[in-house]
């Protein structure tokens, strides 16, 4: 008896199981078709959360750069250096988030 990752869940069981008892994925009968449907669902999953990631990323980019630009905020005053801390990390989180996107997409085609 070995132990596996549910296919639907991710989460420890018995590979004798035969339904997970986290998630009650039946384990039966769970072929390479159906196999290749959970990994498509957790994938497109993955690339919506990332999706939301990059979204977030650039409203952090975006609403920093407009407080430091277009709000008249004064050199090393504390709110341009929260703008400039904003456009840093939504700049960094962006780059950061479009890479993966690109491995998730890369890995499964
Ligand atoms: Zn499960």
């Amino acid at each position: 008896m070995a132990v596996i990752n549910c296919p639907g869940c991710k989460k420890k069981i018995s590979d004798k199981a035969k339904v997970c008892n986290h998630c009650d994925l039946s384990l039966q009968g769970l072929d390479a078709d159906k196999m290749a449907a959970l990994k498509k669902v957790e994938k497109i999953n993955k690339v919506q959360q990332l999706m939301n990631y990059s979204f977030i990323a650039m409203i952090l980019f975006c609403g920093g750069f407009f407080m430091m630009y277009f709000d008249n905020v004064e050199t090393g005053s504390l709110r341009h250096n929260i703008a400039m801390g904003c456009v840093a990390i939504g700049f960094i989180m962006y780059i950061i988030v479009r890479i993966m996107l690109l491995l998730t997409k890369r890995k499964s085609s």
